[in-house]
């Protein structure tokens, strides 16, 4: 081994340290974010809405919804998944504001309808169902209502349940569950070794507030780890080390992967997000809205195709010809609901064939269903930033080979996700012939999403 390479995990795990060292610095940075986080979602209520002739670099409207929707999501899912959940620990708003109201607020018991595991899915679903209705994209209200509503729950949340905890983030936060996700195929984490741990006399070992209320001691994986240092060094037995991208999956959480993951995984950032990412260049949305546009004529019904409701409910903007119908609403539900369905079958049936090739209890596995990860966080990344693109590309931008730099990252996490259902296999089946039957057969949805996907994006 050469001396650089023996040098780099040193390195890592000296930055680890360098983060558990610079908490109020890390303190400070938190309130730049919170500021900036506010003026991005206050200033453009203030301004009128854009015209054709706004640019992102001349219009504070364009500039914001640049930032938030161009830059800032698809870039923290990319981040995510590079370096993990830096993000949710170092640098988000609303976490640092949760904590910050936890530590002046009531501290009460953790209620158990909280801890319930369905939150993760719940609240993204909602929230990207109701941002797409809403138009979250494209109009500065429903954007500070969506964000800024979650942030004022995060608050409360903090202020009432946990002392100097982020109960919000831990359990209820609309995103949490999709970042836990996609952290898991990060070559980054904080290892804990259990045999130091056992041991205990190096190293630091005041107590550790872990604000995500992780069991630092049987942490697995990097999913719930906020990335946030302060446990960096602990009894000698934690450390931010570089992991090989696949292990959390095959060998680590993976193997402890439960039904509402799976939900996370093949539903909804495989059914729903391409979808609500995707819906108004549908031709399936037309025909949808064209059928129940007729269906209503022959009704005589009215009102459905004119009743307008106000812009918190559905879009509202007469003035930017931008209004959503009640027949409009139903047809996204109705594409949303289709698109959840297709992906459920497309993937779920041959997972279900794949867990009994290879003699998995129950006749379905949310292990296996972990191999879809990669794929998943390629689609949202790449449906992300066609918003960038898109945005970019109404002001005059052309980011040259952006259509095949995505074409190029589905592909690439596709033949990963095949080549994490061969790897899962062998805990189950040692056979060669029934572990490659697995892969060929999941191959199938995996490379028929991908080539849909990328057509959708390159029409
Ligand atoms: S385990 Fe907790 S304290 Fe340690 S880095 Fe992760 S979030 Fe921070």
């Amino acid at each position: 081994m050469t001396s650089s390479l023996r040098a780099a995990p040193a390195l890592v795990a000296r930055f680890g340290d360098v983060l558990l060292r610079h908490q109020a610095a890390i303190r400070r940075l938190q309130w730049v974010m919170v500021a900036l986080y506010a003026v991005l979602l206050t200033v453009p209520l203030l301004l009128p809405l854009p015209t054709h002739t706004d640019y992102v670099w001349s219009n504070a409207v364009r500039f914001a919804q640049f930032v938030f929707w161009g830059v800032w999501w698809p870039f923290i899912i990319l981040a995510t998944a590079l370096v993990g959940r830096f993000w949710c620990g170092i640098l988000c708003p609303e976490g640092a504001l949760s904590e910050f109201a936890s530590q002046r607020g009531a501290g009460r018991a953790i209620p158990g309808w909280m801890k319930w595991s369905g939150w993760p899915v719940v609240s993204f679903v909602s929230t990207t169902v109701y941002g797409q209705l809403t138009s979250i994209y494209q109009y500065p209200r429903p954007a500070a209502l969506l964000l800024g509503g979650s942030t004022f729950a995060a608050i409360v949340i903090g202020a009432r349940y946990g002392k100097v905890k982020r109960v919000w983030c831990r359990f209820l936060c609309p995103v949490n569950g999709v970042f836990g996700i996609v952290s898991k195929i990060a070559p980054l984490h904080f290892r804990v070794d259990p045999d130091s741990w056992r041991i205990g006399q190096q190293g630091r070992s005041n107590a550790v507030n872990c604000a995500p209320l992780i069991p630092i001691k049987t942490m697995q994986g990097a999913s719930a780890c906020h990335m946030c240092g302060r446990c960096s060094g602990y009894r000698g037995a934690i450390r931010l080390c570089w992991r090989n991208p696949a292990s959390d999956i095959v060998h680590g959480s993976g193997r402890l992967a439960t039904m509402w993951e799976t939900i996370l995984i093949v539903p909804v950032l495989l059914g729903l997000v391409p979808a609500a990412l995707h819906w108004s260049d549908s031709g399936l949305f037309q025909v949808i809205r064209l059928w129940l546009v007729e269906r209503c004529l022959d009704l005589h019904l009215v009102w459905p195709l004119s009743l307008r409701l106000p812009w918190w409910i559905l879009t509202d903007y007469p003035l930017e010809n931008d209004v959503m119908t009640s027949v409009d609403a139903v047809a996204l539900l109705t594409l949303l609901s289709a698109s959840v369905t297709a992906a459920t079958l497309m993937f779920g049936i041959p997972l279900a064939a794949c867990a009994r090739i290879l003699r998995m209890k129950g006749g379905f596995s949310h292990h296996l269903t972990q191999a879809l990860i990669p794929l998943a966080a390629a689609c949202l990344f790449s449906g992300l930033l066609s918003l960038t693109v898109s945005q970019l590309r109404s002001d005059g931008v052309v980011i040259p080979y952006s259509d095949q730099f995505r074409g190029g990252i589905i592909l690439a996490a596709a033949a990963w996700s095949a080549a994490l259902v061969f790897r899962i296999g062998v805990f189950y089946d040692t056979r060669l012939a029934n572990r490659v039957l697995a892969t060929l057969i999941m191959a199938v949805p995996i490379t028929s999403f991908s080539i849909a996907w990328i057509a959708a994006f390159l029409s």
